[in-house]
Order: C-alpha cells, then sequence, then structure tokens
C-alpha cells in the first residue's frame, strides 16, 4: 500500500511549527506598553481632533445621539478631522464596510488619492464619507425589488466608530455602513438592529418614566457575545476539501479520546495557541475592542474570546471584526480558524452565547436586582416582560439563529435543544410563583422574603444556579442567549430579540398605565405586571437538563414550539401571525422578511447542496480509489499467502468486509446523487429545502458511517485526508 504523501508531509511540516511571534506595542524607547496606553489608538475619536473646534464637537455629540440631523457642513468638518488623522497615522485608503445577508462583512476601498488641478492629493468629502453606492444586485436581496433596480446604497452609521485596520503593506480606514436598496429597504443586518434599538427606547424609556424614573433620556440594549472557534494546522487544512468548500468535515473518524476526560475545558493554553490569542487581542485592542477573556474550550482544538460588553450595535460590528481578525491572525501562526457550528462530529460544535441586557444612560442595568423594594419591584417586572417575550414570540426567535450549520448543534446533545426556554434558576423561580401562587418564598431557612432592602441583590451575590443547557438564561443581572451559531451575525437574532422584547414591553405599558391610573401605586402596579406576564409564560421557564430527551417529551407537553430544522425555523417567516410584531414595530417591513426568508431557504438550499457535492467528490476521487487499492492489495496477498501454502483468513476477513462497505458505499452514493438531482427537478425550493433536511441529510449521515468505517480498515499512513487525529491533536 502507498503511503500518502501529501497527509504524511504535512504532519511533518506541523511537527516543526514554533509558536509565531508578532510585533508588540512599544514606546520610542523600546519599553512594552501598557494596552491602556494602546488601546483604541487606531479608533477615530473626534474628541480628541485638533482640527474640530469645541463647537463642531458639540454639534456632533448631539448629532450622534440623534438630537440634531447631520449637515453637510458637520459632515465636511468630521470628513476633513477623519482624513487628517487617518494621514497621520499612514492610511491610504478607506472603506465603507458593511453586513449584506450572507451574513459575513463587504468592502470596497477607495484611495484617499485625488488630483487638485494635476496635484496629486488626499482627498475624503463628505459625500465619500457619508455615502456609497455598491450594485445591491450581487448581494443576496432574496428577490426583493433590488433585484430590478440594482442600485443600493451604503450611508454612514454614526452611532459605531469609524477604526483603521492595519494589514501587512499599508493601513485602511474603516467606516461603519448600513446597507439599504433604492428603495429604502434594509439589504443588511445593521439597518434592523438599529431600529429595534431604538424601539426597545422609546418602550422602555416609557416603561422607567412611568414609575417615577424621570432623569432617564435613553434606554439601549447591551450585548457580549462569546466567540467560539476551532484553531486547525493550516497544512492539514488545505488536505481536506470539505474543511475548504464547506467549513467541517462531512466524515471523519472520531479519536478514542476526544472530550469525555472533559480535560480542555480551561486545561493550560498551549504556547503556539496563546501566541495567536496574544496577536488577535493586540490587534483588537487596537482597534478599541475590548477582548477580555480567553479559554481553552470543551472540545480539543476548540477555544473561546469574549469582549467587554457594549452597546448592541457595536457590539454587533466587533463580533464581525472579531471574527475576521481571528480568521486573519490564525492564517499568520499557520492555523486556519474554523467558525462553523460543526467542523467535527462526535464532539461539541461552536456557538456564540450573547449575554443580553438593557441600560440607562445613567448607567442603571435594567436586570440588575437592586436595593430597595422598588428596584426589585422594577427588576422582577423587566424579567417577567423578557419572558413573556420569549413564550410569545418563541418561533421567531427560533428562526433568527436558523442556519444550515446551526442545525448540527442545536438539540444535538451539547448545543440547547431548538426548543425556546428560559432558565430562571431556582431562586427567581420561587419568588415568582410565591407571587403568583400566593405564600412567601423563604430563602434558605431564614426569613420569610420581603424583597427588602439588599436581600434580592445579595441572594444573586452567591448564587451559583447556573445551567449550562438553557438557550435563553437568566444569569444573575443579564440573560444568556446561548443558542446562536458561531459563524452567524448576531445582528439578526439581536434585532429580533428586541423587537419582541420592545413588543411586549408596550403592553406592560398599557398595563401600568391603567393601574397607575386606577390609584394603584407604582409598586403594586409592578406586582401586576410580573402576575399577569409570569402567569401567562410559566410553561415557557424549565430549570431542568435541556439536554434531556425527557425534556423534549415534556415541552411537547406544555405545547412548546420545537423547530429542529432550518426549513421549519424559516417557514415562520410566512406566517403573518407570527411575524406580525416585527412590521408593526417597525423593525423590518412586509418585504424585508419576504427578502430574509427567501435568502435564507436559497442559502439553505446552496449550501447543503455544496456539501453533497464535495461528499461525492471526496467518496468518488478519494475514498473509492483508496478501498479499491486496499482491496487488490489484500487480494493479492490471499494470493501469495496461499501459493506459499500460508493461512489467509484475516486477508479473506479484511478483504470481504473492506468489499462489502465499499460496495455499499458506493451503491448508496449514487441513489443518493439521484434522488437529489431528482428533487432539484421536481420540487420547488421550499419542498427541496425540507427534503434536503429530513431525507437527504440523514443519508448523508449514513454515507459518512460508510466513510467512517474504510477509514478504520485502511492502513494509517495510506488514507488520503487528514484524520480527527491529525487536526484536533497535533500542534
Ligand atoms: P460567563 O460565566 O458566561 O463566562 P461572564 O461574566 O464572563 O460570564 O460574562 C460573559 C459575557 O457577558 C462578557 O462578554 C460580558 O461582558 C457580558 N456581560 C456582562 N454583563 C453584561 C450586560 N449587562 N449586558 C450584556 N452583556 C454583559
Ligand atoms: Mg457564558
Amino acid at each position: 500500500m502507498a503511503v500518502n504523501t501529501l497527509r504524511h508531509e504535512a504532519k511533518l511540516k506541523v511537527y516543526s511549527r514554533k509558536p509565531h511571534k508578532c510585533s508588540i506595542p512599544v514606546n520610542e524607547q523600546g519599553k512594552f506598553l501598557k494596552v491602556s496606553q494602546y488601546y483604541g489608538e487606531n479608533v477615530f475619536n473626534y474628541h480628541l481632533s485638533k482640527s474640530l473646534l469645541a463647537e463642531d464637537k458639540e454639534n456632533l455629540k448631539l448629532v450622534i445621539e440623534g438630537k440634531k440631523t447631520i449637515t453637510k457642513e458637520i459632515a465636511s468638518k468630521f470628513a476633513n478631522a477623519v482624513l487628517e488623522w487617518s494621514i497621520s497615522k499612514g492610511v491610504t485608503h478607506f472603506c465603507h464596510w458593511f453586513q449584506p445577508l450572507t451574513g459575513s462583512t463587504a468592502e470596497k476601498h477607495d484611495a484617499f488619492l485625488n488630483f487638485d488641478n494635476d496635484r496629486p492629493v488626499e482627498y475624503l468629502s463628505a459625500t465619500m464619507l457619508m455615502q456609497g453606492e455598491p450594485d445591491a444586485s450581487s448581494f443576496p436581496h432574496g428577490g426583493s425589488r433590488a433585484t430590478f433596480e440594482a442600485r443600493g446604497y451604503t450611508s454612514w452609521d454614526l452611532t459605531s466608530p469609524i477604526f483603521i485596520k492595519e494589514s501587512a503593506n499599508g493601513k485602511t480606514l474603516v467606516i461603519p455602513t448600513a446597507f439599504v436598496s433604492y428603495h429604502g429597504d434594509a439589504l443588511d443586518t445593521k439597518t434592523p438592529l438599529l431600529r429595534s434599538d431604538l424601539k426597545i427606547n422609546e418602550a422602555v424609556k416609557k416603561f422607567c418614566q412611568l414609575i417615577g424614573m424621570k432623569d432617564i433620556e435613553k434606554v439601549y440594549t447591551t450585548c457580549g457575545a462569546e466567540q467560539e472557534y476551532f484553531l486547525i494546522d493550516k497544512a492539514l487544512y488545505y488536505g481536506r476539501q470539505d474543511l475548504v468548500m464547506t467549513g467541517r468535515t462531512l466524515f471523519g473518524s472520531l479519536t478514542s479520546r476526544n472530550q469525555q476526560l472533559e480535560d480542555h475545558y480551561f486545561g493550560m493554553i498551549e504556547d503556539r495557541v496563546l501566541a495567536f490569542m496574544q496577536e488577535v487581542e493586540i490587534e483588537l485592542h487596537k482597534m478599541g475592542i475590548p477582548a477580555k477573556t480567553r479559554h481553552n474550550e470543551v472540545a480539543p482544538g476548540q477555544f473561546e474570546l469574549a469582549p467587554i460588553f457594549k452597546d448592541a450595535n457595536v457590539a454587533a460590528d466587533s463580533n464581525q471584526m472579531i471574527m475576521t481578525v481571528l480568521r486573519n491572525v490564525a492564517l499568520k501562526h499557520d492555523f486556519v480558524c474554523l467558525l462553523h457550528e460543526k467542523p467535527f462530529a462526535g464532539i461539541n460544535g461552536s456557538g456564540k452565547h450573547l449575554n443580553w441586557s438593557m441600560s440607562t444612560d445613567s448607567g442603571i442595568n435594567l436586570l440588575e436586582p437592586g436595593h430597595n423594594p422598588h428596584e426589585n419591584f422594577r427588576f422582577l417586572a423587566v424579567v417577567a416582560t423578557v419572558v413573556e417575550a420569549v413564550h410569545r414570540h418563541a418561533d421567531v426567535i427560533r428562526m433568527g439563529i436558523a442556519s444550515h450549520g446551526n442545525d448540527h448543534r442545536l438539540g444535538a446533545n451539547e448545543a440547547p435543544p431548538s426548543i425556546m426556554s428560559v432558565f430562571l434558576g431556582d431562586t427567581l423561580t420561587k419568588i415568582f410563583d410565591s407571587m403568583v401562587d400566593g405564600g412567601n418564598y423563604t430563602p434558605g431557612k431564614s426569613t420569610a422574603m420581603d424583597l427588602g432592602t439588599n436581600q434580592l441583590a445579595n441572594l444573586f451575590k452567591d448564587n451559583t444556579d447556573r445551567n449550562r443547557t438553557s438557550p435563553f438564561a437568566f444569569t444573575g443581572n443579564k440573560f444568556e442567549f446561548r443558542a446562536c451559531g458561531s459563524s452567524a451575525s448576531i445582528g439578526f437574532p439581536l434585532s429580533i430579540v428586541n423587537a419582541a422584547v420592545a413588543d411586549i414591553f408596550n403592553e406592560t405599558n398599557k398595563l401600568l398605565e391603567s393601574e397607575i391610573q386606577s390609584g394603584k401605586s407604582s409598586d403594586d402596579a409592578l406586582i401586576a405586571v410580573v402576575m399577569k406576564w409570569y402567569k401567562n409564560a410559566r410553561n415557557t421557564v424549565f430549570n431542568g437538563d435541556g439536554y434531556s430527551a425527557e425534556w423534549v417529551k415534556e415541552a411537547a407537553k406544555r405545547g412548546l414550539g420545537n423547530l429542529r430544522t432550518t426549513p421549519e425555523a424559516i417557514a415562520v417567516l410566512k406566517d403573518d401571525s407570527k411575524t406580525k410584531f416585527l412590521i408593526t414595530n417597525g423593525v423590518f417591513s412586509v418585504s424585508e422578511i419576504q427578502t430574509r426568508h427567501n435568502v435564507m431557504l436559497e442559502r439553505y438550499i446552496k449550501c447543503r447542496d455544496i456539501e453533497f457535492k464535495t461528499l461525492k467528490q471526496m467518496v468518488q476521487k478519494q475514498i473509492v480509489p483508496v478501498a479499491i487499492e486496499y482491496k487488490s492489495f489484500l487480494a493479492e496477498s490471499v494470493k501469495m499467502q496461499k501459493d506459499a501454502g500460508s493461512d489467509a483468513t484475516i486477508e479473506l476477513e479484511l478483504l470481504k468486509h473492506l468489499a462489502d462497505v465499499t460496495k455499499d458505499l458506493f451503491m448508496q452514493m449514487t441513489v443518493f446523487d439521484s434522488m437529489l438531482n431528482k428533487y432539484h427537478e421536481q420540487l420547488d425550493e421550499e419542498k427541496l429545502a425540507t427534503k434536503i433536511a429530513m431525507e437527504l441529510m440523514p443519508h448523508s449521515v449514513q454515507i459518512a458511517n460508510l466513510c467512517n468505517i474504510i477509514e478504520e480498515l485502511i492502513p494509517e499512513d495510506s488514507w488520503p485526508v487528514p484524520k480527527y487525529y491529525d487536526m484536533l491533536f497535533i500542534r
């Protein structure tokens, strides 16, 4: 049997890798700088601009806070200041950076270079800063009117900072923008997110005012997105077509030791990986992205990065940049960063925990239990309103995290199931229960719960009440939406959660108003809110093991939705009764919802098609040939043993087993392929997607299993592609 030289050489390369050094920020004397000294050095801060007058800065502040509309004059001054700063930093180009419905980001670069008569100059006008015009028809538009009207516009988002991205041979100014069609339809994830935050502001500010928090000017959502990812060596990555084409391994035999010893999570970080993480952090910190936490994750080769939370819009932009930096820096370290939700079957996949809360401009976290009874009633009413939002809009929230990649995680025994439940923990659940059912809550054996001074806050302080299996968990002073996929743009799910919460706050406000009008105190009115929503949404609260089979049954009994696959989840977008709140709250228009449905459906089919075609190619060109080679080798060996009068039982057994499995694989692949072609010819997109999810996907898993059996039979050195062992354990 021939040794597979490509795989062999790739492994030799990996054995000789060393941690890659990067340049660490130093001062003129060559002394290391503190992070606080270079943090945000690549972010444009107009407060520090020398070319802007105090009056200009005040005007800009008002524009950014939405209290004044931007004029050409203000924009021109800003553009000049940005240009001056950029040039002083050695920047040559600028780009409008946006987030089309591909889920990733897009950017078109233009040089500052211009001509003043014949003299070359650097130039950035107000218009260039504020608006760009990419061809909308080249981005996913789901058949919206933009198809026929190819024009689309990017427009500067003043609420997200402009920053510089450094690369090997130059620097680019990145201007965060929204992307809309000629007719004003949002063709991106940012626009609806900004709208949803405005709705939160409207509804929750009113809530605050109704209960006597008069000095509040603004309420906004906060988000800290924990990003999980895998690192594998670059040489091995390019050895697998499936990783390159689809981001995941389409087959692969699991190693004997994988994650069962629970020794990787929070384990010591290897030097080569740590060097990578350090460079990622330096880059992010310079761009003003507050990377805070780094650690090994559960699966071998899996890691996490978490930033300090920010307002949701900036957090969404930052998360996109985090993914970009992870990918780019990985390559410098001869790694490839895999952001797919399930790169390897049989071990944990990757997600993104969206830590979510609401904050007032005065700095009050509305999900923080307070220090007096009034604050605590407010806290309980806010929690109850969020629980009702998840309860009522569960299916749409589930849709917001749907993707072909995430289908491998949700409900796959290592990630929250596709049932949207809320974890409140025992303490909070008991408080709600006792309020609704009557009776006092007794923390431990001590006195009855009176929501008095500091009692609630103290209760949560030492609260070890944690649950890792819930998709939407209360974690002390925020909710953690854990079901989001690792590769997804967080803007979309955030806009949906915000819209759902704002929607219920509108009703909360009505109830508060009528209770207060009828003469109740605001505390009593808040209690009425808790009673109403908790009674209604109680079924959605689940504190047990979300990974268990019992929960799936129990949830069905409770009447909770369980949309297992992407086609089922996105069908929700065609149900007007479910999506109505998105429209009435102005977060999405009818046509934008249609667009998203079409784009998600199309992407699902395209991504699965690419997987199926890649699987077929690998089976035909790599697996079947190596199986045939080994079969011939065994057949010859049988003959030789017999000629020599020796026993050939083992060869015969192996040969028979291999022949059977290979034949099975070949036949199944043929059947699979003809089914796929037939469905493509005969079915419309929705039916096709359903067939893919319900029939072809399970079938492709069977094919993968046959590949895995063959992998286990073929001699180690002859296997044509990097194995799980190579990718997950060699550094
Ligand atoms: P965990 O136990 O889940 O690791 P951490 O305390 O490390 O919890 O927080 C995880 C993430 O939650 C971080 O990104 C953090 O910034 C974020 N976070 C903390 N408070 C809030 C908040 N009020 N709103 C949004 N995100 C928050
Ligand atoms: Mg977490």
